[in-house]
């Protein structure tokens, strides 16, 4: 699923987003990549709740489409 997040990232976002896109953190173990996106999307969930709104809008969107409606 892809989503497009319409929203004013605060410092931490982006401190958070540098450090993601970092050319050290490219080169780094699945482990560490899962934790760093882990970190954000806890960021995300705390600090922006209109993503979550949003990610949560979207799903809801998706299941009235008539593709779900295939598996009833
Ligand atoms: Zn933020």
């Amino acid at each position: 699923m892809k989503l497009i997040l319409d929203f004013q990232p605060c410092k931490e976002c982006h401190e958070l987003m540098n450090e993601l896109s970092s050319t050290k953190f490219v080169f780094a173990d699945d482990l560490t990549k899962a934790d760093e996106s882990a970190k954000f999307l806890r960021h995300l969930t705390y600090n922006h709740a209109e993503i979550v709104k949003a990610v949560l809008g979207e799903v809801k969107e998706k299941k009235r489409s008539p593709e779900f409606d295939l598996y009833r």
